[in-house]
C-alpha cells in the first residue's frame, strides 16, 4: 500500500502540473500569434496599439502565473522530500506541548512560512509587473497593511475554525468530518453575510451610488427584483490599481451591488445601468443561493474524504510523514487541491452559464447596446485578452470570452 499511495501522490502532482502549463502555453501562444492584429470582431473597437497592449499584458501575466505555479509545485514537493513538515511538527510538540495549539500552531507556521515565501511574487506582481502596464496604484504602505489586516484576520478565523476541528478529531475520531463539516457551512454562511458588511470595509470605502439621473432607472431595476434599493455601491478601488469590475454579493439585508470607482469613471449611464442590470441578474436568478448549494455539495465530499484519509496511518507513513493531528489537516489541504484540480473545467462552466444569463437578463431589461460597450471598456481598461484559446478558456475562465458574450446579443448589429 505505502508504495501505491506515493505514487499516486507523484502521478497527480506530476499530471496537475503538466496540465496547468500545457493551458499556459497554449494561451500565451494564442496571444503570440494573434499580437500583429486586431481580431477582425474587435476591429471597430479596439486600436492596434490597445490590442498589442492587452496581447502584452496578457503574455507577461502568464509568464509570471507559469514560473509561480512552478514554484508552488516545488514548494509542496521540498515540505515532503525533505522532511521538513515533520521537523516543524516535531519542534513545535517541543515548543507548544498542548493537545490542541500544537496542531493549530503547525498549520499557522505551514500557511505563514508559505505566506513569506509568496510575499517576493506579490510584491512583483504588484510592483513590477502591474506597473510596468500602468494598473498599479498601490503603495508600499497600503500594500503591507492589507497584508497585516490579512493575517489578523486569518488568524482570527482560523482559531474559531481550527479549534473545534481538532477538538472534534480528538472527542469523534472516525466521524469529525461531520460535525466540523456544519461548523464549516455555519461559518460559509456568515462569511456571506459579513463580508460585505463588516470585513470588505476594512479594506475599501463603500460609498451609495449616487447619481440622479440613473436614480429612477436603477431603483426601478432593483425593485423589479425584490432588492433593496439602498444596495447599490462604489468602492474606492483607484487606492490599489486602476483595474474595473463590478460585482454582486451577500445574502439577506447584507446583498449588495459593488461598482469599481475605477469601471464608473469610463462608463456613461445607459452603461453603468446594463452592467446593474446584469448585477441584478445574478440575483435575480439566485445565483449565489446556487453556489452556495454547489459548496456545501463539495465540501461534503471534500469532508467525508478528510475524514476516511485521517484513519489512513498507512498513507501518511507512506509519504514520509507521522499523522498527527496536524499534519493531517496540512496535508489534507494538499491533496484536496491536487485531487480538485479536474473539477476545474466544470466549475468555470457552470460560473460561466450564469454570466450568459446574467447578460441576458440585462440586456431584456436595458440595452444591448449599454451592455456591449460597458463589456469593450471594461476590456480596453483593463487591457483584457481578446484573444482566447479555447482549452484554457474552458478550464481558467469563470466569465465568457468577450467574443462569446458579444456574439450571444443583439450588438453590435450582426449581418
Ligand atoms: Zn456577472
Amino acid at each position: 500500500m505505502s508504495t501505491k499511495a506515493i505514487l499516486l501522490v507523484g502521478v497527480l502532482w506530476c499530471t496537475r502540473l503538466m496540465v496547468q502549463s500545457w493551458l499556459i502555453l497554449r494561451q500565451r501562444r494564442a496571444l503570440g500569434q494573434h499580437r500583429h492584429q486586431v481580431p477582425a470582431a474587435f476591429r471597430h473597437f479596439f486600436t492596434l496599439e490597445e490590442h498589442q497592449k492587452a496581447a502584452d499584458y496578457g503574455i507577461a501575466r502568464l509568464d509570471f502565473s507559469l514560473a509561480r505555479t512552478w514554484f508552488s509545485a516545488f514548494l509542496l514537493a521540498a515540505w515532503l522530500l525533505t522532511g521538513g513538515l515533520n521537523i516543524l511538527d516535531a519542534m513545535l510538540f517541543v515548543f507548544i506541548p498542548h493537545p490542541v495549539w500544537q496542531p493549530l500552531a503547525l498549520v499557522a507556521s505551514v500557511m505563514l512560512i508559505e505566506g513569506l515565501l509568496g510575499l517576493p511574487w506579490s510584491l512583483y506582481s504588484q510592483f513590477r509587473l502591474e506597473a510596468r502596464f500602468g494598473f498599479n496604484r498601490t503603495t508600499l504602505k497600503v500594500f503591507f497593511l492589507d497584508r497585516l489586516k490579512g493575517l489578523l484576520l486569518l488568524s482570527l478565523f482560523g482559531i474559531a475554525l481550527g479549534y473545534p476541528f481538532i477538538l472534534m478529531m480528538y472527542h469523534v475520531p472516525g466521524f469529525w468530518w461531520l460535525p466540523t463539516l456544519i461548523i464549516y457551512t455555519v461559518f460559509q454562511f456568515l462569511m456571506l453575510w459579513l463580508w460585505p458588511t463588516l470585513i470588505a470595509p476594512l479594506f475599501n470605502k463603500f460609498s451609495p451610488l449616487q447619481d440622479t439621473t440613473l436614480a429612477q432607472g436603477i431603483s426601478r431595476l432593483v425593485e423589479e427584483a425584490g432588492f433593496q434599493s439602498g444596495g447599490v455601491y462604489v468602492m474606492d478601488a483607484s487606492k490599489r490599481s486602476s483595474h474595473g469590475n463590478a460585482y454582486f454579493t451577500g445574502i439577506g439585508k447584507a446583498k449588495r451591488i459593488v461598482f469599481y470607482d475605477t469601471l464608473l469613471q469610463k462608463l456613461r449611464p445607459e452603461q453603468t445601468l446594463a452592467v446593474l442590470a446584469h448585477e441584478v441578474g445574478h440575483l435575480a436568478h439566485g445565483h449565489i443561493k446556487k453556489g452556495m448549494w454547489l459548496s456545501l455539495f463539495i465540501s461534503t465530499l471534500g469532508f467525508i474524504a478528510m475524514g476516511w484519509l485521517s484513519m489512513r496511518a498507512d498513507i501518511f507513513f507512506a509519504l514520509g510523514v507521522s499523522p498527527t493531528h496536524g499534519v493531517v489537516l496540512v496535508i489534507a489541504a494538499w491533496l484536496g487541491g491536487l485531487v480538485s484540480f479536474p473539477l476545474a473545467p466544470l466549475l468555470s462552466r457552470w460560473s460561466r452559464r450564469h454570466e450568459f444569463q446574467a447578460d441576458r437578463y440585462a440586456i431584456e431589461r436595458t440595452s444591448a447596446q449599454g451592455l456591449g460597450e460597458a463589456l469593450l471598456e471594461l476590456y480596453r481598461g483593463n487591457a483584457g485578452s481578446l484573444v482566447v484559446d479555447p482549452i484554457y478558456a474552458a478550464w481558467n475562465y469563470s466569465h465568457p470570452p468577450l467574443a462569446e458574450r458579444l456574439a450571444a446579443m443583439p450588438y453590435p448589429a450582426k449581418d
